[in-house]
């Protein structure tokens, strides 16, 4: 009897662990992956789907992708039609999978018509409306309520964790936006022109007062007829256009020849889609950008 007694003694603790096990997640972009992180804290493992570096216009998730989502209680994805392969993957994964669209209750800012040309792919331009709303640090502090509500539901034990990490997020946005604000101020209110290379920057524009000109848009694709290159060099000219800037995925060729025609300066590189390697968070990514709007416009 003394024995088992001991032996029970010796058990017990591998059943009773001191911490529960964080909830597994899983997201489809890394700037929701780093958002969810910190909206969940200890509570939550976020799984990256989507790894910086990865091309979100072209993404298909693979079988062993999907296999991997399985094991999760949550998928985040960004919505707003970014993820054309949502629904398919919403039935492959199943009703114990449950799939929030943080874009979703974002205002949306709509494609200009005369900019359709120039958005990312065909499969974006379907329904006009600009998929790329987390560069705007409002729409970042909207997703965060959002995320802390969503896993506050699944997981309703944590649920003052959630909306504590929700809070604290939506205030360094915030207090980003502030710091946004405050470099953009350099910069002449004529100059505050943006041209990229496609259509990602509409919420930004919207949020930071400028005028979205992407007249590189078709840099990504290994044409580009004389008519496209002869139109983006009459609108840097109409449009007094101080300084153009590349994207970290985009192809510079069509750059090139542009700078060669107009003299118009090359400013640094844009994280357009929010997975470059070296700007991958919210906040990496508005202060890369801002600095290198800031250093070719004021
Ligand atoms: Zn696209
Ligand atoms: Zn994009």
């Amino acid at each position: 009897m003394k024995r088992l007694s001991l032996l029970f003694a010796l058990l017990i603790p591998l059943h009773q662990p001191l911490q529960a096990e964080p909830m597994k997640v899983a997201s489809l972009h890394p700037l929701i992956s780093d958002l969810v992180q910190k909206v969940g804290g200890a509570h939550v493992q976020v799984l990256s789907i989507i790894k910086p570096g990865a091309d979100i216009h072209h993404f298909e998730p693979s079988g062993k992708d999907i296999a991997a989502m399985k094991n999760t209680r949550m998928l985040f994805a960004s919505g707003k039609h970014l993820e054309s392969y949502l629904g398919k993957l919403s039935d492959s994964l199943g009703a114990s999978v449950k799939v929030i669209e943080v874009g979703r209750l974002v205002p949306s800012v709509v494609l200009n018509p005369d900019q359709a040309i120039f958005v990312c792919c065909p499969a974006h331009a379907k329904n006009g409306i600009d998929p790329h709303w987390w560069h705007s640090a409002d729409s970042m502090k909207r997703a965060a309520r959002i995320v802390a509500d969503a896993l506050s539901e699944v997981d309703p034990a944590n649920e003052s964790a959630y909306e504590a990490g929700g809070k604290a997020a939506a205030a360094e946005f915030e207090s980003l936006k502030k710091w946004a604000q405050q470099q953009i101020s350099a910069i002449p209110r004529e100059n505050r022109k943006l041209v990229t290379a496609h259509a990602a920057f509409g919420y930004f524009c919207k949020e930071y007062g400028f005028k979205s000109v992407p007249i590189l848009g078709l840099s990504r694709e290994s044409e580009t007829s004389p008519q496209y290159l002869a139109t983006a060099i009459q609108v840097i000219r109409e449009n007094k256009i101080r300084a153009v800037f590349p994207e970290d995925q985009a192809n510079p060729k069509v750059l090139t020849e542009i700078v060669r025609d107009t003299g118009v300066k090359i400013g640094g590189e844009l994280v357009a889609d929010g997975t470059s390697p070296q700007a991958h968070t919210f906040e990496a990514m508005l202060r890369h950008n801002v600095s290198a709007i800031v250093e070719a416009l004021k």
